[in-house]
């Protein structure tokens, strides 16, 4: 398994993290105020799918499962790529199996703009990572992108969804993506758990789903 947006986001906040999340997923405790947020996130996800009006979703699961699918998907947004279908959910992309599916790609004449989808009322710091993340692994896959959006949730229903120009700043992390990926690909597969000292990183940016079992490790 290589790495996607949420392995490298988790690895770069602690190492261990990530290497529980391979070999020890059993360990992780969601708090259930945690995967309220999490269920809400991916329904303003959904939704965000058709702000721009019609679209074609990526998303292709294995047969009887609800697991993606990622080859299919990534095949299938070649094809769309190709035909220059305006809208593509979830497209996407693979380098050297490291995985990604961007939100949203709208065309903007011969190329594309992304838009990354959060459920949140501002722009944070590891929303820009995440869409580096993304447009790293698009980029490696020899896809060109224009602008980079941030898409946050509007003040109130009637105007949900406010994409926030973040590309710069996104474009700007390619090498830091760059520089930690192969690393995280590497350590993410050693055989002896990973020793990392509990400290700022089980709360920040997150709070870590494996506190209790590092904490009471000691
Ligand atoms: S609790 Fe802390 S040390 Fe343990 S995996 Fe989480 S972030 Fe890492």
């Amino acid at each position: 398994m290589a790495i996607t947006k949420t392995s490298f986001m988790r690895g770069m906040q602690c190492e261990k993290m990530l290497w529980l999340d391979r070999h020890k997923p059993s360990l992780k405790v969601i708090p259930p105020e945690v995967q309220e947020r999490l269920d809400q996130g991916n329904e303003f996800g959904d939704k965000a799918m058709g702000m721009f009006g019609p679209y074609e979703e990526m998303t292709v699961y294995l047969k009887g499962t609800t697991i993606p699918d990622k080859k299919a998907m990534v095949e299938k947004t070649k094809e769309h790529l190709l035909k220059g279908t305006p809208v593509i959910a979830e497209a996407s992309f693979m380098d050297y199996n490291n995985f990604c599916a961007i939100d949203i790609l709208r065309k903007n004449n011969d190329i594309y703009d992304m838009y990354e989808v959060k459920n949140a009322p501002e722009v944070h710091e590891q929303f820009i990572k995440d869409a580096a993340f993304q447009f790293y692994i698009a980029k490696r896959s020899g896809l060109k992108i224009g602008k980079i959006y941030i898409v946050i949730h509007g003040e109130d229903e009637k105007n949900p969804f406010v994409p926030i120009e973040v590309t710069e700043k996104a474009k700007l992390l390619y090498g830091w993506v760059n520089e930690n990926i192969w690393r995280l690909n590497k350590l993410q597969k050693e055989k002896e758990e990973l020793a990392v000292e509990t400290g700022e990183q089980c709360n920040n940016p997150y709070e870590c789903w494996y506190y209790g079992y590092c904490h009471n490790d000691q």
